[in-house]
């Protein structure tokens, strides 16, 4: 079905034909006709989906259509959980509106950074406002900007402000909006505090649902390779070379390990950055910058930092140490493979992940052989399991945490590693 289907206005329908979307993907098929008859949307989708023109379609063409004497208040309001998504979903809505009839201004407002360029930026006021929960709150209380006027409320990766402590933030914030709104929520996952956000703000609302996540879907091309821990650099590099690979984000779990990766792989004549929580806002802004135009080969990134990245095109994405949990394995590699491009997701498993990683791969339902590479077969074998004084079994690959109470064949095999 084309856009034209779907009752957008002509200038929004050049600017769509200009970002090149050729079709509305399945968010956009069912929510922006939803939005547009003024409806609540429960939407659960993920970043990838095309989900920001869902819901930012159908909100320009209200303010295209609204009286011109509401001009400069604010009327929509984004809720995101990160920088890097508030600046992804304000450029979004940038350049979806480059055709309207009317311009409109669109504030992108988030936390780390001064808040006096913030505060200068939205005088004369605002038509959208993109934002962080934190703060947007500060801008309200110094009267930067007010909500009176909302319309419409979105919340965008709804589980993500609440992983990361938003909720009273965003208590806040809804006592502040009119009661006459309509609500747009989106979420990847459903956790019970997901739910119940969901069920105090939204009013009979339309239920999107897309239900391909990464791991079913069939552009993302899953590997996992053992090798061992010492020798992944070694390994990337080989990959790189061998199947060409022209820009990778890698995944580390500490802010450290990414800057020592990205240390080796400099001093192998890579262009390599780090991306973490500790860098400063200009600098994780321009690592991006050069990632997104290839000046950057490879950037090395943490979870919290790489929540929400969006770029084109990214061939390659690389669990050089293992996400935590299955949930994360799932925002990792969704990260390649976006909107109809075709990806790669590679993790590496060494001896003492193996458990973790068998895991990770039941908890998603996938059936991955974990393949050897010629000349780095692991030399490394997995750690036995030793017994607690209480008896229970200490599960390395888990590390550390006590597991099951041990068979008498797990206690006698422990007993016998002891004795060597
Ligand atoms: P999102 O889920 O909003 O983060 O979007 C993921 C990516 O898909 C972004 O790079 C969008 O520019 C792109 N995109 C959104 N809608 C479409 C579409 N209908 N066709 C092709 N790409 C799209």
């Amino acid at each position: 079905m084309p856009f034209s289907s779907l009752g957008l206005s002509p200038s929004l329908q050049r600017a769509v034909s200009a970002k090149a979307y050729v079709a509305p993907t399945p968010v956009q098929l069912e929510a922006i006709p939803a939005i547009l008859q003024g409806r609540d949307v429960l939407g659960s989708a993920q970043t990838g989906s095309g989900k920001t023109a869902a819901f930012a379609l159908p909100l320009l063409q209200q303010l295209e259509q609204a009286p011109p004497e509401s001009l400069r208040r604010v009327r929509a309001l984004i809720l995101v959980p990160t920088r890097e998504l508030c600046t992804q979903v304000g450029e979004e809505f940038r350049n979806l509106a480059a055709h309207l009839p009317r311009a409109l201004k669109v504030s992108i407002v988030f936390g780390g950074v001064s808040i006096n360029p913030q505060m200068m930026r939205l005088r004369g006021g605002s038509d959208i406002v993109v934002a962080t929960p934190g703060r947007l709150l500060d801008l309200v209380q110094h009267n930067a900007l007010s909500l009176a006027d909302v319309k419409a409320l979105v919340l965008d990766e709804a589980d993500r402000l609440l992983d990361l402590g938003f909720s009273e933030e965003l208590k806040r914030i809804l006592t502040l909006l009119p009661v006459q709104r309509q609500n747009l929520f989106f979420s990847a996952t459903f956790p019970p505090a997901v739910q119940a956000l969901a069920q105090t703000l939204l009013r009979d609302p339309v239920r999107v649902e897309v239900v391909p996540a990464p791991q079913s879907a069939p552009d993302i091309l899953q590997r996992a390779i053992a090798v061992d821990t010492g020798r992944r650099t070694q390994l990337l590099r080989h990959l790189m070379a061998q199947n060409h690979w022209s820009r990778v984000l890698v995944f580390v779990a500490t802010k450290h390990a990414a800057e020592m990766v990205a240390d080796k792989l400099r001093k192998a004549r890579i262009n390599a950055e780090p991306f973490h929580g500790e860098l400063s806002q200009g600098k994780r802004t321009q690592v991006l910058a050069d990632f997104k135009a290839s000046r950057l080969k490879v950037v090395i990134a943490t979870d919290v930092a790489a929540r929400g990245l969006d770029i084109a095109q990214l061939p390659v994405v690389v669990n050089f140490d293992l996400p935590r949990s299955a949930v994360d394995y799932t925002h990792r590699i969704g990260r390649t493979g976006r909107a109809g491009e075709r990806g790669v997701a590679v993790s590496f498993v060494s001896a003492d992940t193996e458990g973790h990683f068998r895991l990770i791969v039941k908890r998603q339902g996938l059936s991955l052989v974990l393949e050897q590479i010629e000349g780095f077969e692991p030399l490394q074998t997995a750690p036995v399991a030793t017994l607690a004084t209480d008896g229970s079994l200490i599960d390395p690959s888990n590390g550390g945490v006590k597991g099951k109470r041990p068979s008498k064949k797990d206690k006698l095999r422990a007993a016998a590693d002891r004795s060597q």
